[in-house]
């Protein structure tokens, strides 16, 4: 087979959740955040692997994103989008039963008329400037807003993964500022802002990086594992060059073994020269420049050239693909294509 073969642990992804819901107090519920399509990984899959590890709010960036969710889970736990209700979403967010996380006057006008009674949070804005009511807005439409009964008031942080950043202290500080006398249930914490300490905490958490195994969750269980067919080796001679720009020559006689997947599967150009594979235990370099569908690896020093070659599992992380990518492990994931043969395993698969 010339397909690659993703493989997706949901128990991994289930233990995370759990390692990150045991870091807060019993009273503080661990959602999940699984927004583009579970971080790569599948939505509906992910989704449903955490509801029967205990996860009840689910959270997705639009609300097209939450169908997939809805359609795994059944109806019950919430599903909050972080768009909010933006104008053409009120059929979807009433027929899916979907919870938007309204960022503006304008949005909880919208919602409030559009459908009266329905569940909605809100976002503040309290530094990072991209999602939400920023304190001058809420300060005006607060009243309002919570005589309406929102079951969330939400913020972000920027700096979440950098502790000793003054961003973190200055937004919490705000955030409390903006809603201490609401008797509403919030949330700041994603991933990073778990780690941060239970201050950082309150009523709600929305773990995503960290459920698929990445920084900055350094106890994080990797729940992927990419695996690239071989499909032709060869032998070169000193002076022989490999792939497009002949970047790369054989400083010695050497053997390069071409892999089936490329940029077009989310293997970056950007990792050409620099990134390795693994036959087991031993590193392999990629040599010459990503293609779109193959890979050029440098394979010389292995007595035997297995059948397969690894680029993402225990051996290397996606923290450990995106440093050699210039990336983080998000965009690695996230980037994952669609071509390659995805295997769930786990109890949940
Ligand atoms: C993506 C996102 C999260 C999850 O962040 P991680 O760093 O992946 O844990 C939480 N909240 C909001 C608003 C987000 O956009």
């Amino acid at each position: 087979m010339g397909t690659a073969t993703l493989t997706i642990d949901l128990d991994a992804v289930a233990a995370n959740w759990r390692a990150l819901d045991a870091l807060t107090a019993a009273d503080c519920q661990t959602g999940a955040v699984v927004k583009a399509d579970g971080y790569g990984l599948g939505a509906g899959r992910v989704a449903l692997a955490l509801a029967k590890a205990g996860a009840r709010r689910f959270f997705v960036a639009v609300a097209e994103e939450g169908a997939a969710v809805r359609a795994a889970l059944g109806p019950g736990p919430e599903v909050c989008v972080f768009s909010g209700h933006m104008a053409g979403d009120t059929e979807m967010i009433r027929d899916l039963e979907l919870t938007p996380m309204l960022n503006s006057v304008g949005q909880l006008t919208r919602h409030l008329e559009a459908l009266p009674g329905h569940p909605f949070g809100l976002q503040l804005d309290t530094g990072m400037n991209r999602l939400g009511m920023k304190p001058t807005e809420w300060g005006a439409v607060r009243d309002i807003a919570l005589a309406a009964g929102p079951t969330l008031l939400m913020s972000h942080l920027a700096c979440a993964d950098e502790p000793g950043h003054p961003m973190n202290a200055a937004q919490l500080r705000l955030f409390r500022a903006m809603t201490d006398e609401a008797g509403v249930p919030r949330s700041l914490a994603a991933t990073g802002g778990i780690l941060l300490g239970p201050e950082y905490h309150f009523d709600l958490t929305r773990p995503g990086i960290g459920l698929y195994g990445g920084l900055p969750f350094e106890a994080a269980q990797p729940a992927v594992r990419l695996s690239l067919p071989v499909v032709q080796v060869r032998e070169l001679a000193e002076g022989e060059t490999v792939g497009y720009g002949a970047s790369w020559a054989a400083e010695a006689p050497a053997r390069i073994a071409t892999v089936s997947a490329g940029y077009a599967d989310g293997l970056m150009r950007s990792m050409s020269n620099r990134a390795v594979l693994f036959a087991g235990d031993i590193a392999c370099p990629l040599a010459g420049r990503v293609s779109m569908d193959l890979l050029t690896v440098d394979v010389t020093h292995l007595h035997e050239v297995s059948e397969t070659l690894e680029i993402l599992g225990p051996r290397q992380t996606v923290d450990d693909l995106a440093e050699a990518a210039g990336t983080i492990g998000y965009e690695i994931l996230t980037a994952l294509g669609h071509r390659y043969a995805r295997r769930y395993t786990g109890s949940g698969a």
